[in-house]
């Protein structure tokens, strides 16, 4: 990645641990790639942008952080006159949907999961951030929730999100122009860095592995894939990514059922063998592997809970 990408990529998380850069005016610039059929993938700073522009009007695939909506338009505006008429945010967090309330206000219809809004509505803790998030404003909420799936018929292509069981959060999907071979999957993949797993919100390890095969499965060699953090993607990217994920999900597995404590998984380094390519991003593969550890065991006490004491769990 080059240094100024990764500069904005750090700055971006920091600011989605500490909230602070909604608070200042933007200096981050656009930067716009085409991929055809009247999309575009930006970046900027927090998740990447999908945008699909034509003569039914301007669809967001997320919108970054709130200062920098203007930003955000003016690139849009040179390739489309069009209004922004919805957004589509792939989760909760607030570097994917920061831009809501600015959006909404002008007139864009909001899409999300049911838990995208019933998250953002209620606000909450990011555990492993230790960030508590206030409640968004009602601006900023999606208007049209959907539980499974939904689509959408606009500018000649065929929109399809899909919901998937809980990955980096409960209320993840992936959005994908089919025609196009243009795929959107938000947070369920970071190109190049130990992916965060909110397991406050209901992250697991084990469904970002399986959101992951069911988008391989749905992909060919030439579809475009966007993550939600890192540079435009492939199939071959993604399936990377992938292998990653699993050994590493593997071993940490193994230790926690072999009974050892999340200071004993780290210290073991299950991530060795990862780290020079996948461990120089946001997450540090001691702080990734405690989240990794931790969202398994939440997910464990929070499955059986009729099984006794939760005490006399070693975690
Ligand atoms: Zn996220």
């Amino acid at each position: 990645m080059p240094p100024v990408l990764s500069r904005l990529f750090l700055l971006a998380c920091a600011a989605l641990a500490t909230g602070a850069a909604a608070q200042q005016p933007s200096t981050v610039a656009i930067t716009r790639i085409d991929l055809g059929h009247g999309l575009y993938m930006l970046r900027g700073q927090g998740g990447n942008i999908g945008v699909s522009v034509g003569s039914d009007g301007v669809i967001l695939i997320d919108d970054q952080f709130a200062p920098l909506t203007p930003a955000i338009e003016a690139a849009i505006r040179e390739v489309s006159d069009a209004p922004i008429r919805f957004v589509l945010n792939t989760h909760w967090h607030g570097d994917h949907t920061g831009g809501n309330e600015n959006l909404g206000k002008s007139g864009a219809v909001i899409v999300a999961h049911h838990g995208v809004r019933r998250r953002m509505a209620a606000g909450g803790r990011m555990e492993a951030f230790g960030r508590e998030v206030p409640p968004a404003p009602p601006a900023a909420l999606p208007v049209v929730t959907f539980g499974k799936d939904l689509q959408l018929h606009l500018n000649g292509l065929r929109l399809v999100a899909h919901h998937v069981a809980a990955a980096h959060t409960d209320g993840d999907a992936y959005v994908w122009w089919p025609e196009a071979k243009v795929l959107h999957a938000g947070d369920l993949y970071f190109n190049g860095f130990y992916p965060v797993i909110d397991w406050g919100s209901g992250g697991h390890i084990d469904g970002m592995i399986a959101a992951v095969d069911r988008i391989l499965a749905t992909v060919d060699d030439e579809t475009r894939i966007i993550p939600g953090h890192g540079p435009l993607s492939d199939r071959k990217g993604l399936q990377a990514y992938r292998d990653m994920l699993a050994d590493v999900a593997a071993r940490i597995h193994a230790l926690l059922d072999a009974g050892k404590s999340v200071e004993e998984v780290v210290a073991a380094r299950p991530t060795a063998a990862w780290d020079e390519k996948w461990g120089k991003g946001f997450l540090a593969p001691d702080a990734w592997v405690e989240m990794v550890a931790r969202g398994i065991l939440r997910h464990a006490s929070a499955s059986r809970p009729q099984q006794g004491d939760p005490a006399a769990h070693r975690h």
